[in-house]
C-alpha cells in the first residue's frame, strides 16, 4: 500500500503544524511519499513564505535591499526548526541559496526556495530521505512536464530510498533550470508523483475537511461532501465552487487514484474522497440525491424575437452568436421559445459593448424585437444521483416554488448531473440556502 501525501502551506506554517503533520505521517505507515508546501500563514495577517519570496525578487530585480525580507524568511525557518529540535544548520542552507543572487537569478528560482527549504526540515523531522524536486520533475522546453522523464527519475529514487519527502510547486529543465507551476502548485507535485507510482491514494491534506456541499458564506457550518465524481467537480468548480485546481487533479484522475482531501488540524475527519466513479452508491446518497450547490451572481440576458422564427432560427442564431463571438461576450446559455430565444451571460463582459452589441441586434433586419435585462443568478444543483431519476427537478422546482423564489431560466445537460436555474440575484442566497435546507440535510 503506497499513500502519496501532500500538505498545504496552512500545514507547516510553524513548529505545531510541523507536530501535527509528523503525527498523521506516523500513523500510517504507507505514507511514504510526502509532498510539501512552503510554510504558509500562521494567522490572518502573517504572510506566506512563497509571498515574501516574490517579494525579494522583485527587491533583487530593481536593485532595493532585501536583507530584511530575508531575514523574516530565515526566522520562520530557524524557529520551526529550534522548536522542533532538529539539528540542519537551515540558516546556512539559506544563506547559501541566496549567496550569488543577482539581477538574472530567476524568479522561479528564488519563489521555489520556499518548499526546498521546508522539504529539508520536514525530512529531517520524520527522518525520511530529501529529495529535490529538481531531480525528479522535469520539464520540456515548451514549459510541459515531461511525463516520462519524470515518472523513471521519481520510480530510481523511490525505490532507492522508499520514504521520501519532496518539495511541491517546481522542477527543473534539463538544463537544470528551475521552474514553478502556478501558484498553489504543489497540488500538482502531489498529483504527479501518487500517478507516477501508481499510488493506492492521493491524499491531499489542507485546513478544511474536504469540499463543502455549499458556500460557508452563504450556509453556516454546511456538510462536507463525503464522496464526489471529477464531473461533478468539475460542474461545482465551473459555477464558482472554490475546489482544486484542474491541473492539479488532472494526472490522479485518468489513472484512477482516488484523491482525498483531509484536514491537519481534524485528522480523524475522513474529509472528501474524489474519483471517477464509485462503484457502491451509498442509500443515504441515493435518498439525498444532491452532492452539492454552487452558484454565480450577477449575469445578464438579451432576449431575441420574431414572429413566426420557424426555419429562421437556425440564421438567426448564427448571426447572434457571430455578433457575441464579435464582441468577445463569452455566452453562458441560449434558452429558447418558439418564436423567440435568450442568450444569457456574465453581466460585467458587456458594460462597455451594452449600447454596440444592443445597436447591431436591432440593425439586423430578422430580428423584430430585443431587450436586454440585468440582475440574473445561476444556481447549479449537481448531483450524480439526479440522474435518471424522475421527479428530480420537481423537487427542486417546488422547494423553490414554495419559497416564492422565481425561477428565470432551467437548464438541465443531458448526463443529468445538474440542473441550473437562474434567479433574480436578490433571491440568490435565499435560493441557496432553502435548496440546502430541503435536500442536504
Ligand atoms: N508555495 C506555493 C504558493 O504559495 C505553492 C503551494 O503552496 O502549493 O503558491
Amino acid at each position: 500500500m503506497l499513500k502519496v501525501v501532500k500538505f498545504g502551506g496552512t500545514s507547516l506554517s510553524d513548529s505545531k503544524q510541523f507536530a501535527k503533520v509528523r503525527r498523521i505521517v506516523e500513523t500510517d505507515d504507507s505514507r511514504k511519499v510526502i509532498v510539501v508546501s512552503a510554510p504558509g500563514r500562521r494567522e490572518t495577517k502573517d504572510n506566506k513564505i512563497t509571498d515574501l519570496l516574490y517579494l525579494c525578487h522583485a527587491h533583487i530585480k530593481y536593485d532595493v535591499e532585501f536583507d530584511r525580507i530575508l531575514g523574516m524568511i530565515k526566522e520562520r525557518y530557524i524557529e520551526i526548526r529550534d522548536e522542533c529540535a532538529l539539528k540542519i544548520d537551515i540558516g546556512k542552507i539559506i544563506d547559501k541559496a541566496f549567496e550569488n543572487i543577482d539581477k538574472n537569478t530567476s524568479q522561479d528560482y528564488i519563489a521555489s526556495r520556499g518548499e526546498y527549504f521546508s522539504a529539508m526540515l520536514m525530512a529531517e523531522y520524520l527522518g525520511y530521505k530529501f529529495v529535490d524536486a529538481a531531480e525528479w520533475i522535469t520539464f520540456g522546453y515548451d514549459g510541459r512536464v515531461d511525463y516520462k522523464a519524470t515518472e523513471e527519475k521519481l520510480r530510481d529514487l523511490q525505490g532507492i530510498y522508499e520514504k521520501i519527502v519532496t518539495p511541491g510547486f517546481y522542477g527543473s529543465y534539463p538544463n537544470d533550470e528551475i521552474k514553478v507551476f502556478s501558484r498553489g502548485g504543489s497540488d500538482i507535485t502531489g498529483a504527479i508523483a501518487a500517478a507516477l507510482l501508481g499510488a493506492d491514494v492521493y491524499e491531499n491534506w489542507t485546513d478544511v475537511s474536504g469540499i463543502l456541499m455549499v458556500d460557508p458564506r452563504i450556509v453556516d457550518k454546511p456538510k462536507t461532501i463525503a464522496r464526489v465524481t471529477y464531473d461533478e467537480l468539475r460542474e461545482l468548480s465551473y459555477m464558482g465552487a472554490s475546489v482544486l485546481h484542474e491541473d492539479a487533479v488532472f494526472p490522479v484522475r485518468v489513472k484512477d487514484i482516488p484523491l482525498n482531501i483531509r484536514n491537519t488540524n481534524d485528522p480523524d475527519n475522513p474529509g472528501t474522497i474524489i474519483r471517477e466513479s464509485f462503484e457502491d452508491e451509498l442509500e443515504e446518497e441515493y435518498e439525498r440525491f444532491i452532492t452539492g450547490i454552487a452558484g454565480k451572481k450577477d449575469f445578464s440576458i438579451v432576449n431575441i424575437y420574431k414572429n413566426r422564427m420557424g426555419s429562421a432560427k437556425n440564421r438567426l442564431l448564427r448571426d447572434v452568436l457571430e455578433l457575441f463571438e464579435k464582441y468577445d461576450i463569452p455566452i453562458e446559455q441560449i434558452p429558447s421559445g418558439v418564436d423567440s430565444f435568450s442568450v444569457l451571460f456574465p453581466s460585467e463582459c458587456i458594460k462597455a459593448k451594452k449600447y454596440d452589441l444592443m445597436a447591431a441586434l436591432r440593425n439586423n433586419e430578422n430580428i423584430d424585437s430585443c431587450d436586454l435585462s440585468d440582475g440574473i443568478s445561476l444556481i447549479a444543483i449537481v448531483g450524480r444521483q439526479m440522474a435518471y431519476r424522475a421527479g428530480i427537478s420537481g423537487k427542486i422546482f417546488k422547494a423553490l416554488g414554495d419559497n416564492n423564489v422565481n425561477i428565470r431560466t432551467i437548464e438541465q445537460g443531458a448526463d443529468e448531473i445538474n440542473i441550473i436555474v437562474g434567479v433574480f440575484t436578490e433571491d440568490f442566497e435565499r435560493a441557496i440556502k432553502i435548496l440546502y435546507e430541503s435536500f442536504a440535510m
